[in-house]
């Protein structure tokens, strides 16, 4: 980058999670093109506090009210503005002051900052998937309308991403996304039956947050990112397809209508595609360990277990039937994926609350947000009562 040029300024939503720290790893080692503008978070206090006081912000917002004094008074003689609550998340969204939102949220929660981000005309970093597999089809059109970029930072859709630079005139035949398989790979329901909350979340590849170490351990997560490539590359279902590779060496692959496939490879670290992100259209250089191939001798590849790892098909059967059915599917899983890290249900109790939402909710083949809403809204509450929360 050029010096005369202006820093690019970041918000991040979601500062103190598992991308939100990498994400200041990130800038905090390339501080002469990037700075911080925004920093938000739902209930560590004093992690935020820590971020402000050493990436000063022009604003903070946390999002548990009850937080609101302790970061206000931690902060009282700096000049960063502290806000609080749901809505001033979505107001923060809404500054003039930043240029890309790193959307680094989990969850539903995402939708509403990054559509008001969207309507900005912001370049979108998009980390939350949940936000895409919820309201796709709005979610694009809607950046389609305000001419707001979305990149993304999900390591397999920033290899598609990657793979596709300088293709833009040639169509996709198919994506295939890669998966590690996740902790329980090779595993049958009679074990998985017994596995319980700390031994799910301990993936073989990725240190991630909760509740995507869970999403990987059922294969949700895999399911949630097909529906996630479908809207960012306006794709059909039958050309997305699922493969296993355990080493998590590709991240995914393209395959053209000549046949020939291009794949992007690296180490598993997340800060590669969020420095990706946040650097688009350059590469920043830097010094992370390289990927070397003499240490892979073996790169393998599967088809995924789609029998015992049913999340996975009940995802696909979202992604074929469109409409509500993704959102649906998105908030059972929500609902279960909590309970099960407060050991309320079992691991396999995960795919039947899904399956049974599903079943349940009444389907909307072309919803507004607000039908969007109202199904999440349902699909939580029947999830609830079917686990008899
Ligand atoms: P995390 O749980 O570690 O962090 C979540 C962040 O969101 C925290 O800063 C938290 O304060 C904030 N947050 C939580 N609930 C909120 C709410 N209701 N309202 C506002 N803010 C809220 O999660 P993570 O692992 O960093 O994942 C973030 C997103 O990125 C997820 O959508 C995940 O699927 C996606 N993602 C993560 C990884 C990874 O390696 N961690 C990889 C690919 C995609
Ligand atoms: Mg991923």
């Amino acid at each position: 980058m050029a010096e005369n040029e202006q820093k690019k300024r970041i918000a991040i939503f979601g500062s103190t999670g598992s991308i939100g720290t990498q994400a200041l790893d990130v800038i905090r080692a390339n501080a002469q093109m990037l700075e911080v503008e925004i920093l938000t978070a739902q209930t560590n206090a004093p992690l935020l506090i820590k971020q402000a006081l050493e990436f000063s912000p022009n604003a903070i917002v946390i999002g548990d009210e009850t937080k609101y004094n302790e970061v206000k008074e931690a902060l009282a003689t700096t000049s960063i503005k502290v806000f609080c609550g749901e809505k001033a998340l979505e107001e923060a969204a809404d500054f003039d002051t930043y240029d890309v939102m790193l959307g680094a949220i989990v969850g539903f929660a995402g939708l509403k900052p990054t559509l008001r981000a969207i309507k900005k005309g912001k370049v979108i970093a998009l980390a939350n998937k949940e936000t895409l597999v919820v309201a796709g089809d709005i979610v694009m059109q809607t950046a389609l309308e305000n001419r707001a970029p979305i990149i993304p930072v999900d390591s397999e859709h920033s290899a598609i991403f990657q793979c596709l630079v300088g293709e833009s005139r040639n169509p996709i035949e198919k994506i295939i996304l890669t998966a590690s398989g996740g902790p329980f790979l090779g595993k049958k329901p009679n074990f998985l039956v017994n596995v319980k909350r700390d031994h799910a979340l301990q993936h073989p590849n990725w240190n991630m947050g909760a509740k995507i170490s869970i999403d990987s351990a059922t294969l949700m997560n895999k399911g949630l990112e097909m529906i996630e490539a479908k809207w960012l590359f306006n794709l059909q279902p039958h050309q997305i397809e699922v493969v296993v590779h355990p080493q998590s060496i590709i991240h995914s692959m393209v395959q053209f209508e000549d046949g020939s496939v291009k794949a992007q490879m690296g180490l598993p670290d997340m800060k590669l595609p969020i420095q990706y992100a946040l650097g688009f259209p350059e590469r920043i250089k830097n010094d992370y360990p390289r990927l070397n191939f003499r240490k892979y001798p073996s790169l393998t590849f599967e088809e995924p277990d789609y029998k015992t790892f049913r999340t996975l098909g009940l995802a696909i059967e979202a992604l074929k039937a469109g409409g509500n059915k993704a959102c649906v599917l998105n908030a059972a899983n929500e609902i279960a994926v909590w309970a099960f890290l407060k050991n309320r249900i079992g691991f396999l109790d995960i795919t039947a609350v899904v399956e049974q939402t599903m079943e349940a909710i009444p389907f909307i083949a072309k919803p507004t947000l607000d039908e969007y809403f109202e199904s999440d809204g349902e699909a939580r509450n029947f999830a609830a009562s079917v686990m008899k929360m």
